[in-house]
């Protein structure tokens, strides 16, 4: 099986993935829809393959970092997809988040060709690609999760096999649960703070090493105060994880009380043209609510 690594899909987050994977020492082939995209990475010493295909042909592992459950379709199993590259045997692993039944699909249509697959969705931010500390929530067969532990380790630090086929994807929408109920609980206590009239710096240092610290109350509060809406986490990836997480949620029968509420809320940010933005300016629609302006 040939040794060489590809990865398709260099936005905010594949193109720190790969840069680690070249970092950790193993020989990659990178593609990306728009190609300027993958220019550093070739002058890093990656090399660009023309298309999916052509970089399946030579890799026997293929990583995927796309956008959405019709995207990594369109990459692995598309027109000039991994599938009619890929040699028998070769290993593909999908750090999108996607739907669990999508991925669950995607498996079987890889599996139909000979190809292993595993769900491997991310968590940990821009800042968790770039520093190589993602957690990785992994659904597959266990001796495909040892195979594909090298590269994982080389982009993430705290990587668990979930389950089977789709968990890996269920466990990250239960995650999308809690990011966002934390950026709802955020919004409102600056909000509040700030129409109480506290300076919210002081207000930050004070309650962030305490029980209601978290990763984004310190990495997004300070960019809320700040008015820097520069994403890590763009609204409209943001949104589709809400969507994903109430469909699969009705298919449970699980009540989403919250979160369809702010899933509400952030299609409001898209309708003022908004989605391009990060995920914390959720906090705008906080203080819309407020009669406020943020
Ligand atoms: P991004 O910056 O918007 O990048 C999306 C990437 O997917 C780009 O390389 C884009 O190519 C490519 N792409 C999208 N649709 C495609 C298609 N149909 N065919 C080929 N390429 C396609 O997004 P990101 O923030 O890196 O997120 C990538 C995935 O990771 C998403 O599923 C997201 O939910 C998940 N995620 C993101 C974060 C985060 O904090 N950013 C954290 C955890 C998980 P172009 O360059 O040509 O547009």
């Amino acid at each position: 099986m040939n040794e060489r690594v590809g990865f398709i899909g260099l936005g905010i987050m594949g193109r720190s993935m790969a840069a680690n994977l070249l970092k950790a020492g193993f020989a990659l082939t990178v593609w990306n829809r728009t190609a300027e995209r993958a220019t550093d990475l070739v002058a890093a010493g990656a090399r660009l393959a023309s298309n999916p295909t052509a970089l399946a042909a030579e890799c026997g592992t293929i990583i995927s970092c796309v956008s959405d459950t019709l995207d990594v379709r369109q990459v692995l199993l598309g027109e000039q997809g991994v599938i009619h590259g890929a040699q028998a045997g070769s290993l593909v692993i999908d750090c999108s988040t996607i739907s669990p039944q999508g991925a669950r699909e995607i498996g079987q249509a890889l599996a139909a060709h000979k190809l292993h697959f595993l769900d491997a969705p991310i968590s940990g931010g821009s800042e968790g690609a770039k520093h190589g500390t993602l957690s990785i929530m992994v659904g597959g067969d266990a001796e495909h999760v040892a195979r594909a532990m090298p590269y994982l380790q080389a982009m993430g630090k705290t990587i668990t096999h979930v389950g089977a086929s789709g968990a890996g994807q269920t466990v990250k929408l239960a995650n999308q649960i809690l990011v966002v109920g934390t950026m709802q609980a955020m919004s409102e206590a600056l909000v509040f703070a700030e129409a109480s009239g506290i300076d919210l710096n002081t207000m930050l240092a004070a309650v962030s090493g305490g029980a209601a610290g978290s990763w984004t109350l310190s990495n997004r509060g300070p960019q809320c105060v700040a008015h820097d809406w520069r994403p890590g986490f763009t609204i409209d990836l943001q949104q589709k994880d809400l969507r994903l997480v109430l469909e699969a949620a009705d298919q449970v029968g699980a009540p989403m009380l919250i979160t369809s509420q702010i899933f509400q809320l952030y299609r409001a940010l898209q309708q003022s043209g908004l989605g391009h933005e990060g995920n914390h300016a959720l906090i705008k629609a906080v203080a819309r609510l407020a009669g406020r302006e943020w």
